[in-house]
């Protein structure tokens, strides 16, 4: 008698692996070789895509993602400067009053919440973790106004772990790519760790919002000179008229109004 069990349900996959069939896409799962496609693309198109957001230490990179909710990362750049110059340290914003914290980032939407939530973060910093940001995602997200893609912008850009942030631009461009047919970021993050080899994921997001900036607009993506021929929702519509975008992407989140949105 055989001791064999049932053939396992899983496809072998350019990328990570495996991935099963319960992932229930609608038109089941995109083809290997287009995923590797579009991590080409992104190569070329933008090899040193990076955090949008200045930082210096984990700390200031724990502030400004917490700054940056509904927020545009130019707006956030603009602010911390001064805000740091104010509160350099856990320990100095810890004891400041709300206030003078408002006073600092009222220039950022939703700042009185904002404000609440820095003070609260960094009382919490000083008395549980000695003034330094913890390295796990877990505890990260226990930290007031820290969520899901917040502290994975931490994990992926601070401590070097690999981490997918979905975003408002990712959950868009992976749908419009046939990455993935979810509509949470949740499910989304899922389908993409199953695609997306693990050391490419800080960088594939990264990419991934930069391609969501230059080309692949929310209202209208600049698909006449988007370089990726398979996407399956390309379109050609569009005016003759209209100006061509600066295809040379520069780093600068000066025209983005909806980065962010998705926490
Ligand atoms: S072809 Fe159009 S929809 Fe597809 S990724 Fe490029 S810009 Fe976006």
């Amino acid at each position: 008698m055989s001791t064999r069990g049932p053939k396992p349900k899983v496809f072998l996959t350019y990328s990570t692996g495996f991935y099963n069939t319960d992932r229930n896409l609608v038109n089941g799962p995109p083809p290997d070789h287009f995923v590797f496609k579009v991590i080409e693309f992104f190569d070329q198109k933008y090899p040193g895509a990076k955090c949008g957001l200045d930082y210096k230490t984990h700390f200031q990179l724990l502030v400004a993602t917490i700054l940056s909710a509904q927020c545009t990362d130019k707006r956030v750049n603009l602010v911390t400067p001064g805000f740091f110059s104010l509160f350099p340290t856990p320990e100095k914003l810890a004891v400041a009053s709300l206030k003078e914290v408002e006073e600092a980032i009222k220039s950022c939407g939703l700042f009185r919440s904002k404000a609440k939530n820095l003070k609260k973060t960094a009382q919490m910093l000083v008395s549980k973790y000695s003034g330094r940001v913890p390295g796990d995602v877990t505890l990260l997200r226990t930290f007031p106004g820290v969520g899901r893609k917040t502290a994975n912008v931490i994990m992926g850009d601070a401590f070097g772990v690999p981490s997918l942030t979905i975003d408002t631009h990712m959950a868009r461009i992976t749908q419009r790519l046939g990455l993935t047919s979810k509509p949470n970021v949740v499910a989304i993050e899922k389908d993409l760790m199953f695609l997306v080899p693990q050391f490419r994921w800080t960088l594939f997001s990264h990419q991934m919002i930069a391609h969501g900036r230059a080309l692949c607009l929310a209202r209208h993506p600049y698909c006449h000179v988007c370089a990726l021929i398979e996407c399956p929702s390309r379109t050609q519509d569009y005016q003759e008229s209209e100006p061509v975008p600066d295809l040379e992407f520069n780093f600068d989140s000066n025209s983005d109004p909806d980065t962010n949105i998705v926490t």
